[in-house]
């Protein structure tokens, strides 16, 4: 069993906190739990909920169809121009070949009256018109495939006007969503922030107190940061305004407590020196022993060389004062029974263990 009081006081006091923080350690998990729960009531809107699902499917099927038609279509254009390609070199090979026959012809006789040259010369326009026949043909598909096309961008838009038509409703349902979650979380984080403050103010002296700290943190851990992935756009005036109504109330109160502690003192050592000695407390005393203060008014009992000095050859016989300069209450005085000087407002003489009597 450990008797020495400090260890004793310096264990409880690293035992409570360990038992403060794992409490609200639990405390966050445990809430968190609970907070995951609530947020499963209400379900997050989607995108799609707010689409005209059949009316874009409608426009899809239509686009799809369209763009089937369009590949057939160039299909046919391919074909079409592989056709046209063979005419014309059909028609300059035939050309060609004209020419050349000409050129011998030329020579022989007049090329006016030739019914040869009329033959072949109509031969060759057949291969150009047969040509210029295919190029039809091409130029009317393209004009199919623009039409076409006219139809899909226009199917294309109507199916980007409804999906923007949906996200605006989305939009709003989001939001009106995230003010809900918010909402449901302050009003599940502010009473508890509320609890954890009156336990602070109300049970600091209470010997609970370490598990009263550990709600306390919880609560300051549940607003502050509980709330932060669902915070609005004005979430963070709300949580800055309760801190700064926090620090003003524990401004407020910190000031009020250090006035009225400096006003008790006041009031105490007006009161007699026997008065105050009654008063005083084992633990204030061994505290003021050890640093050696008054136990009454917190100065130094301590004298100094220069203090002692009214027969200045003599050596000081003590360097302590046996009652306090400032305040006037008795510190030391000799044992009834050996003539030990102790100090008396702890128990016992140090000497010869005779009961020391303050009054
Ligand atoms: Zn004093
Ligand atoms: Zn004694």
């Amino acid at each position: 069993m450990e008797i020495n009081s400090k260890k004793i006081e310096r264990t409880s006091k690293f035992i409570y906190f360990i038992i403060s923080m794992l409490l609200c350690i639990f405390l966050i998990l445990f809430s968190n739990n609970i907070i995951a729960d609530m947020d499963k009531l209400s379900s997050k809107p989607l995108r799609e909920d707010f689409e005209n699902s059949s009316l874009i499917l409608t426009d899809r099927v239509a686009i799809k169809k369209y763009e089937d038609s369009i590949k057939i279509f160039d299909e046919k254009k391919n074909l079409m121009g592989r056709a046209a390609a063979l005419a014309k070199s059909n028609y300059e090979n035939e050309k060609e070949s004209f020419e050349n026959w000409i050129k011998t012809r030329t020579t022989i006789g007049s090329p006016q009256n030739d019914q040869d040259v009329i033959l072949r010369a109509k031969k060759l326009d057949d291969f150009y018109s047969i040509e210029q026949e295919w190029r039809k043909q091409i130029l009317g598909i393209d004009d199919q495939i623009s039409e076409l096309n006219k139809l899909i961008s226009h199917h294309y838009s109507a199916v980007s006007d409804e999906q923007e038509r949906a996200y605006k409703l989305y939009l709003k349902a989001y939001r009106k969503y995230d003010l809900y979650v918010f909402l449901t979380r302050l009003l599940f984080a502010a009473p508890i922030l509320f609890l954890g403050i009156w336990f602070f103010v109300k049970y600091r002296k209470n010997k609970y107190w370490p598990l009263h700290r550990g709600f306390f943190y919880f609560s300051l851990y549940a607003f502050f940061f509980g709330l932060v992935p669902y915070l609005p756009s004005y979430g963070g005036y709300i949580r800055y305004s309760a801190g700064i109504l926090l620090c003003v109330f524990a401004g407020y109160y910190s000031i009020n407590r250090f006035r009225a502690y400096i006003e008790q003192k006041k009031i105490e050592l007006e009161s007699s020196s026997s008065e105050r000695a009654k008063n005083v407390k084992l633990e204030t005393a061994e505290k003021a022993l050890l640093n050696h203060v008054c136990p009454s008014c917190g100065k130094d009992y301590i004298l100094k060389n220069w203090e002692h000095s009214s027969t200045v050859n003599e050596k000081p016989t003590s360097m302590i004062a046996d009652f306090c300069r400032f305040c006037g209450l008795e510190l030391f005085r000799k044992c009834e029974v050996c003539d030990h000087k102790n100090f008396i407002h702890l128990p016992f003489c140090s000497s010869c263990g005779h009961k020391n009597r303050p009054e």
